[in-house]
This record gives C-alpha cells, sequence and structure tokens, in this order.
C-alpha cells in the first residue's frame, strides 16, 4: 500500500497552516481569518502512551506505575479519528512505547492509513536492526531520552552510555532525532557537554525538560532552575532548543500558533484509555465506543483536573 499524502492544511484561530510531514516544513498564513466554523476540531498534536511499561528505572520518572495497555485496534480508530478531523502530528511514548507488542503496526498504520506526522519518545535501547528496519519510512521523528551524558547518564539510568550513543547513531540513520534531557540537581552541569554531543550526533532538536514533581520527588529546586533559565539566556549554540507547553512561561519562547492554544493545541491519551489535557494530569474522561472526538468535546467542556 502507497502512504497517505505528505502534506497538510489545518484551519484555526491562528489562520491557515501548512505542514508536510516529510520534510517537516511548517508554513502558517497567519493574516487571513476563517469563520470558527470551518476551524478543525481535532487538537494539532496529540501523545498517546501505548504502555506504562518500562524496564529502566529512573528515579524522577512521573509516568503511573499500574500495569495498563493500550489495545492497538482502538488506537489505529483515535488515528484515523483525529486525523479526519485536522490533527498534524501523533506521539508515541509511554512508558517506552517500544515495548508495546504492535508497535511497528501502529507506525505503520500512522504512515500508511493517514496524513499524521508520527513520533514516538524512547529510552532507545530496544531500538534493534529489526525495529528499525520495520519502522523506516513510517516515522517522521524519533525522540531520544538522554537525561545526563556519560557517567551521570549510566549513574541515572542504570545502562551503558556507550550503547545509547551506538542507539542513537542507530536511529538517526532511519529519521531525524531529537534529545530529550531531564534537567535537575544532577544533569544540570552535563548541559554544555550533552550540546557538545547532540551536535556531534546530528540532532536537531534538544529538549529540555525540568524534572516534574512526583509523589516520590520534589522536582526541580528553585536555585536549579534560576541556573537552568540564566543558561538558556546566555546560550549561542546553533541547536535548536526547545521546551515543553509546560514549562514554556518559565522561559522566552516563540510560538507562531498561540492563537490554537489548549486542547486545541495538545491532548494526551494515557495507557488506560483517557484524553488528558497532558500527561501530568491524574485523570481524564475515558473514551469510550463513540470515540475520541466525543471524548475531546467532554474534555473541553470539564475543568482542568489536578496535576501531579
Ligand atoms: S525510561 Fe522513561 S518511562 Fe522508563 S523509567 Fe525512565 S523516565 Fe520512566
Amino acid at each position: 500500500m502507497s502512504p497517505a499524502p505528505s502534506a497538510k492544511i489545518r484551519i484555526g484561530p491562528a489562520g491557515l497552516h501548512y505542514f508536510n510531514r516529510s520534510s517537516g516544513l511548517n508554513v502558517l498564513f497567519d493574516e487571513v481569518d476563517f469563520p470558527k466554523i470551518s476551524w478543525h476540531a481535532a487538537p494539532r498534536q496529540i501523545s498517546i502512551a501505548l504502555t506504562n511499561a518500562c524496564d529502566l528505572r529512573c528515579s524522577y520518572c512521573y509516568a503511573p506505575k499500574n500495569h495498563a495497555i493500550l489495545d492497538s485496534r482502538r488506537v489505529c480508530a483515535w488515528l484515523s479519528e483525529f486525523d479526519e478531523h485536522g490533527a498534524l502530528g501523533i506521539g508515541f511514548g509511554g512508558g517506552e512505547p517500544t515495548l508495546h507488542p504492535r508497535f511497528a503496526e501502529l507506525c505503520e498504520f500512522a504512515a500508511q492509513r493517514t496524513t499524521l506526522a508520527v513520533t514516538f519518545t524512547t529510552h532507545g535501547h530496544h531500538l534493534s536492526p529489526k525495529l528499525l528496519s520495520r519502522i523506516e519510512g513510517r516515522v517522521n521523528f524519533i525522540r531520544l531520552s538522554m537525561d545526563g551524558i556519560g557517567s551521570t547518564y549510566e549513574r541515572l539510568r542504570g545502562r551503558s552510555f556507550r550503547d545509547f550513543t551506538t542507539k542513537v547513531r542507530e536511529a538517526s540513520s532511519v529519521a531525524p532525532i531529537g534529545l530529550n534531557f531531564v534537567v535537575n540537581a544532577d544533569t544540570l552541569e552535563d548541559l554544555d557537554s550533552a550540546i557538545d554531543f547532540a551536535q556531534a550526533e546530528g540532532v536537531r532538536e534538544f529538549l529540555l525538560l525540568t524534572e516534574q514533581r512526583t509523589d516520590r520527588r520534589s522536582g526541580i529546586a528553585a536555585e536549579e532552575l534560576q541556573l537552568l533559565q540564566n543558561w538558556v539566556r546566555n546560550y549561542r549554540g546553533k541547536m535548536p532548543l526547545a521546551v515543553s507547553a509546560r514549562d514554556a512561561d518559565r522561559f522566552v519562547t516563540c510560538d507562531p500558533c498561540n492563537a490554537d492554544s489548549e486542547l486545541r493545541a495538545y491532548a494526551h491519551i494515557n495507557a488506560v484509555g483517557q484524553l488528558q489535557r497532558s500527561s501530568f494530569e491524574k485523570s481524564g474522561v475515558q473514551i469510550l465506543e463513540s470515540g475520541v472526538m466525543v471524548a475531546l468535546r467532554t474534555l473541553q467542556e470539564s475543568q482542568p483536573c489536578n496535576t501531579i
């Protein structure tokens, strides 16, 4: 089966958004006003936690620890609905998404049966040559989690940094890659060398994630946050930096689509099939047989829940 088209148009309060998932080109025609009735209803980007399972034990992990895994047929139905209603991209996560038994099939479905850009976030250690050959041409971007470098990485993640480096190189041979970097007291000092590593490995984007508060940990301390903000302010490197929506008001950021905000911009589905405003929320709206767009309307009418 030949892949679905690469280019897509989304209409919303920000204007007309042209997106090409193959090249990553985004063009926003923001001087054009469209009536509300013509706006696409789906969030621009959705993340889906395919499973809560993960074989690493990072102490700052905020992923839920209850056993949960999504049925792949339900995920495919949601992807089709989101695609039809104007979403531009889907990001598979977890837990560790490559531990989902149908992970490769889900990437293939999204690439060939929808016009969604496909990304996923992984610790990288299950990116075998066999899996990479199955997803080649079916994912548009791979995000690898690298909290600290060298011995810091090994202490925090309990895996060999040399093995991780091999996975970074192998992943970059099948799709553009980004690095996700949790910033806390353990990793802050590694930032400059992590950027050098990213530059040397051809990484396209470096995502800074401040450590979030969990039931067991208090999250990034005020002092470290201040140091990080200073580091960002003084950063002059060529590697593009990004922050999550949750951290956006802590840094100077540029978001041309900011009129397309909140649930118009982003939603998350957790591994028990609840639609949420973000992966940090404790609960959400259960997606029923009536479909994910019905759940979205229910969520839009509800108040934000407590976050972790
Ligand atoms: S690799 Fe990710 S999901 Fe797994 S324990 Fe670490 S932070 Fe959590």
